[in-house]
C-alpha cells in the first residue's frame, strides 16, 4: 500500500492578519472539522479545562497550540490530508510556536493587506528560514482598502529576501473591489449579493486579452487588471517549485479569509506545491518518511488539559513509519519501551482513539509525565531527531513563595511546567532563590497563573540580577575551573547542565572571549 499524502503546515502571522479567519475557512472548505484543543473537552467536560486557560478568554489570545486536520479529494480521486497545526499568535509569543514549527513541512504566511509585514511575522518567518521551511503568502483583506499590491510585494521581497511570485491579482481593493484573477487557470472569482462573499462561482477565460472580460469588470478594473497584470507577470520571478520547496521562492495569493476569497486557491496551492513529509535531521542521519519503521519526535506537552486528571497529552509528529495502536515505542528520555494504548488522533473525526497514522500526522499520547518536549521516540530506539531546541531565555526573574512551607510543591510545579516548555527553570549554585527564564512575558502570566490552578501555589517574580543565560558545554576540567571562579553567575537547568547566568549580553562576549574552550550556547538541544 502506498503512504496516503500529507500536507502538514502551520499559519505564520502577526496578531489580527486574519489567522484565525483563515483557519476556519480552511477548516470549512476542508469539510471534516475536529479541534485537538477540544479532544478532552467532551460531553460534559466541555466546559472543565484549567484555569489557565482563562488568560486566553479574557485576553482573547490563543496560548495553546492545537491541531486541525482535514481532507481534500483530488481530481484524480486521491485524498489528500492537511494538518494545520496551530502556532499561538500574540505578540509575546514563546518557545511552544518555535517548537511547533520545528513539526511542520510548510507554512503560509497571513499579511493584512493594509499593514504588510509586522514584527511577529517577521520573527515567526526567520524561524521558518532556519529550518528551510517554504512558504506560501495569503495577502488578506483585499475587501478592504489596502496598500497597493506592487508595494507588498516589494516589501515581502525586501524584508524577507525572497523571491516572490504573484500567483493571483486583486481586480481593485476596498470598495473598489471587483475580485481575484487567477493567473494559471484564467478563473475569475467575483463578489456576489449583498454580502459580497465569495459564492463558489467563478467565469473562465482564455486569457487576460479575452474581450469577454469587459462584460465582467468596469472598465476602470479591467484596464488596471490588464496593466497591473503584465507588469506583475514581468516584474517578478516565475513560479519554480523547487526554489519554492528550498524556501527561496514564496507563491504569493491575494484573498478574503472573511468573505472567502482566495481561500480555495491555498488549497489548492498547498495540495499541489508544498512538500509531503520531509526527511527530518536526525542522528545517526536524516530520517526519510520511507524509512520502515516508526519514528517521530514530541514537539509540545500539554499538561492538566483537564483539572481532575494530572496527565498529559505528548503531541508526536509522526517521521516515518505505520504507526498502528498499541505499538511499543522507546522515547529517548527514558530509554524504557512503553506501549502506545490510547493515542489521539486528530484526524480522527469522531473517534478519539487512534488505530493508524502515517508520516506528516501528528497522534496525541497520554502520559504521566514521561514523554518530554524533545524526546524522540522509535521501534528499536535507535534515532534521536536534532534541531528542538531550548532557547536562551530573554527575561529572567526570581521567584518567591508567598507561603515557604510550599517549597517541595514550587519545585515540583516548576520541573513539571518546564518540561512543558511553559517556562525555563534554573537552580543557582549559590543561594536558594530559583530563576525563571521565558522568552517572553506573557509566559510569566501563564506561570502564576497556573502555579495558582493547578498546583495550589502562590508566588511572586521578583527582579533577578541576570539578564540572559547560556548552556556551557567543554572538557569537564574547564568546566569546573569556571564555575569555582564564577560561582555566583552560575546554576543547572532542571536536566541538571550547567547554565552561566550572565548580566548582559557583553558580559556573555566578555567571558567567551576570555574562555575560548568553553562553548556559550544560546540554545540548547534536548
Ligand atoms: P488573527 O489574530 O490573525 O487570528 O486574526 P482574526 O482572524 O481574529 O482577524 C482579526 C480581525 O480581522 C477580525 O475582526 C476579522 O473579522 C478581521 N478579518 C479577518 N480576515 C478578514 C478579511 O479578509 N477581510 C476583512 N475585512 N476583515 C478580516
Amino acid at each position: 500500500m502506498t503512504t496516503p499524502e500529507r500536507r502538514t503546515f502551520a499559519i505564520i502571522s502577526h496578531p489580527d492578519a486574519g489567522k484565525t479567519t483563515l483557519t476556519e475557512k480552511l477548516l470549512l472548505a476542508g469539510g471534516a472539522i475536529h479541534l485537538a484543543g477540544e479532544v478532552k473537552a467532551r460531553g460534559a467536560n466541555r466546559r472543565a479545562r484549567s484555569d489557565w486557560m482563562k488568560i486566553e478568554q479574557q485576553r482573547g489570545i490563543s496560548v495553546t497550540s492545537s491541531v486541525m486536520t482535514f481532507e481534500r479529494p483530488q481530481a484524480d480521486g486521491s485524498i489528500i490530508t492537511f494538518n494545520l497545526l496551530d502556532t499561538p499568535g500574540h505578540e509575546d509569543f514563546s518557545e511552544d510556536t518555535y517548537r511547533t514549527l520545528t513539526a511542520v513541512d510548510s507554512a503560509v504566511m497571513v499579511i493584512d493587506a493594509a499593514k504588510g509585514i509586522e514584527p511577529q511575522t517577521l520573527k515567526l518567518f526567520e524561524v521558518c528560514r532556519l529550518r528551510s521551511v517554504p512558504i506560501i503568502t495569503f495577502v488578506n483583506k483585499v475587501d478592504r482598502e489596502g496598500r497597493n499590491p506592487f508595494e507588498l510585494l516589494d516589501e515581502v521581497a525586501d524584508k524577507l529576501a525572497l523571491d516572490v511570485c504573484p500567483m493571483s491579482w486583486p481586480v481593485g481593493m476596498g470598495g473598489e473591489f471587483e475580485g481575484i484573477y487567477d493567473f494559471a487557470t484564467n478563473r475569475l472569482f467575483q463578489p456576489h449579493g449583498p454580502s459580497r462573499e465569495f459564492d463558489d462561482s467563478f467565469q473562465q477565460f482564455a486569457g487576460l486579452d479575452d474581450p469577454k472580460l469587459a462584460a465582467a469588470l468596469s472598465a476602470h478594473g479591467l484596464a488596471k487588471l490588464r496593466d497591473e497584470a503584465e507588469l506583475a507577470q514581468g516584474g517578478y520571478a516565475s513560479f519554480d517549485l523547487n526554489a519554492y520547496r528550498h524556501g527561496d521562492l514564496t507563491p504569493v495569493y491575494f484573498g478574503s479569509a472573511l468573505k472567502r476569497f482566495g481561500v480555495g486557491e491555498l488549497i489548492e496551492a498547498l495540495a499541489r506545491y508544498a512538500p509531503p513529509p520531509r526527511p527530518q535531521p536526525a542522528e545517526p542521519a536524516p530520517v526519510e518518511p520511507e524509512r520502515g519503521d516508526v519514528t517521530g519526535f514530541i514537539f509540545k506537552v500539554q499538561a492538566n488539559m483537564d483539572p481532575q486528571h494530572r496527565d498529559r497529552i505528548a503531541f508526536m509528529r509522526l517521521c516515518s513509519g505505520r504507526f498502528k495502536r498499541g505499538m511499543k515505542l522507546t522515547p529517548s528520555g527514558t530509554g524504557k519501551p512503553m506501549a502506545v494504548h490510547s493515542p489521539i488522533l486528530f484526524f480522527a473525526q469522531d473517534r478519539e482513539i487512534a488505530d493508524e497514522a502515517f508520516p506528516g500526522d501528528i497522534i496525541g499520547i497520554p502520559n504521566h509525565g514521561t514523554l518530554r518536549v524533545g524526546d524522540s521516540l522509535s521501534e528499536k530506539a535507535d534515532v534521536r531527531f536534532t534541531g528542538l531546541p531550548n532557547f536562551a531565555p530573554e527575561i529572567l526573574r526570581r521567584i518567591a513563595l508567598k507561603d515557604p512551607t510550599k517549597t517541595k510543591q514550587l519545585r515540583k510545579a516548576l520541573d513539571d511546567l518546564s518540561e512543558e516548555g511553559v517556562i525555563q527553570v534554573f537552580y543557582p549554585e549559590i543561594g536558594s532563590q530559583w530563576i525563571i527564564g521565558v522568552v517572553g512575558q506573557l509566559q510569566l502570566e501563564v506561570l502564576i497563573s497556573r502555579l495558582e490552578a493547578e498546583y495550589k501555589v502562590e508566588a511572586v517574580l521578583e527582579p533577578a540580577p541576570f539578564d540572559t543565560a547560556r548552556w556551557l558545554s567543554g572538557e569537564a576540567r574547564k568546566l569546573d575551573d569556571f564555575s569555582g571562579i564564577n560561582r555566583s553567575n552560575m546554576a543547572k537547568d532542571r536536566d541538571g547542565n550547567p547554565v552561566f547566568l550572565a548580566r548582559s549580553a557583553w558580559d556573555v562576549g566578555y567571558q567567551s572571549e576570555r574562555n575560548p574552550d568553553i562553548a556559550f550556547s544560546a540554545t540548547k538541544e534536548r
